[in-house]
């Protein structure tokens, strides 16, 4: 038996050794990413009867904002996270919190509807 396979096969362990210790750091990058998009369970969703009425959308970019701007701000920044009925203090994690239109439940803070009024600072 030569010396060449069995470097060939410490060749090919110290490969798959590489690729899984580059592999494991992005497999768990994307966890994290998947768990930040996660939509907690009792957010509003679109079909929500109050949401229907209200035009909300949890993407203010594809909001009717522009079409319906509230005073108070150009159409482009009016979101949820500045407007008087958001409830900062019902929150579960940074993207997602009540509102006093929508009890019990949860919007995004990049969210607008009809009823958006300007926080007063
Ligand atoms: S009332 Fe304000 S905080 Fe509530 S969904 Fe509408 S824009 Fe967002």
């Amino acid at each position: 038996m030569s010396d060449q396979p069995i470097c060939k096969s410490r060749r090919d362990a110290i490969k798959v050794m590489l690729g899984a210790a580059v592999a494991v750091p992005l497999i768990n990058l994307v966890g994290v990413g998947a768990a930040r998009a996660a939509v907690p369970a009792n957010a509003v969703t679109e079909d929500d009867p109050t949401a229907v009425a209200l035009k909300y959308h949890r993407d203010a970019t594809k909001s009717d904002r522009v079409a319906a701007a509230r005073p108070g701000l150009p159409p482009e920044q009016q979101h949820c996270a500045n407007c008087q009925f958001m409830q900062p203090e019902v929150a579960e994690g940074d993207e997602w919190k009540g509102c006093q239109l929508f009890p019990g439940k949860l919007i995004n803070v990049n969210g607008w509807c009809a009823s958006w009024t300007l926080r007063a600072s």
